[in-house]
């Protein structure tokens, strides 16, 4: 496996690989990885095969993080990082130089940034404003420097992968977008690097998330094609909540899966998603009811 650091070297190679007709895959994560991220290792490399070349990115991307939220505080561990994409069988980590993804020079500060209008409004959007700014931002700089055939995204957050999907499009990346499913833990929590912030007490109740889901699925799947409406669905997350005394609520939201339009009769199809925070970490997971 060879890591990649420079901005340069990494465009260098992707013209080559280009030149040489080498399939390539992106795997944009910021590290700390887990079976999530290994799951869309292995899916890259079902499309590529074995010819063509996987790429992980690791880069915890400062844009998308709020004044007030975890960047600072967001888990890191370059080395088992290293290895566990060495046992993945991952061609290419690219670990980009910070100081070059956005320089930060005085009055030659980075200064331009893609930022996708609709799908990028609710949710994830309303919670945390200039997220999506930074998603598509970083995404759509890596997509420059690896030159990829296809990227890998996880189901697990969904808005952003219908985001992507939306700037890859509007901005003609030659891309394809492929969205992997979600990796659980055993008792169905969705793994996420955010995970080891938990006190075990916390870690506990994090099993909310899905049971809150599953209700909201089976009621939805109970009424059958007449439906719940989005408030009395909403008033039973709050409830299933109550046995979950650490958990606050930040949103529990219903859409269509493809336009992200919030149902306001609720069928099976729809998907659900929520936002939770325990203590200092905030967690999301979606489903489809
Ligand atoms: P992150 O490092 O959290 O930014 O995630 C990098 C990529 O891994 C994103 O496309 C995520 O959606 C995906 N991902 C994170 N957690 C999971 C999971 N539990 N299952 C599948 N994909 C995941």
């Amino acid at each position: 496996m060879r890591e990649i650091r420079s901005l340069a070297g990494m465009q260098r190679q992707a013209r080559g690989w280009q030149r040489a007709g080498t399939r390539v895959a992106l795997v944009p994560t910021m590290g700390y990885l887990h079976e999530g991220h290994l799951s869309l290792v292995c899916r890259a490399r079902q499309v590529v095969g074995p010819a063509g070349v996987v790429v992980l990115s690791v880069y915890v991307n400062p844009t998308q993080f709020g004044p007030r939220e975890d960047l600072a505080r967001y888990p890191r561990d370059l080395q088992r990082d290293r290895r566990l994409c060495r046992e993945a069988g991952v061609d290419v980590m690219f670990v980009p130089d910070d100081a070059a993804m956005y320089v930060r020079e005085p009055g030659r500060e980075h200064s331009t940034f893609v930022g996708e209008q609709v799908l990028s409004a609710g949710m994830e959007g309303a919670s945390r404003p200039t997220h999506f700014r930074g998603v598509t931002t970083v995404v759509a700089k890596l997509f420059n420097l690896v030159l990829p055939e296809v990227a890998v995204f996880g189901a697990k957050d969904f808005q952003q992968a219908a985001v992507v999907r939306r700037m890859t499009r509007d901005l003609n990346f030659p891309v394809r977008i492929v969205v992997a499913p979600t990796v659980r833990e055993e008792d169905g929590l969705a793994r996420s690097s955010r995970n080891v912030r938990l006190s075990s007490e916390e870690r506990a109740q994090a099993v909310a998330l899905r049971e809150v889901l599953l209700a909201l699925r089976r009621a939805v799947q109970t009424a059958g094609g007449a439906g719940r409406t989005a408030g009395a669905l909403g008033r039973l997350a709050t409830q299933c909540l109550e046995r979950f005394p650490l958990v606050r609520l930040d949103y529990v939201a219903f859409f269509d899966p493809e336009t992200l339009v919030p149902c306001r009769r609720v069928t099976p199809g729809c998907q659900a998603a929520l936002a939770v925070c325990l203590g200092q970490t905030r967690l999301i997971d979606n489903e489809r009811l």
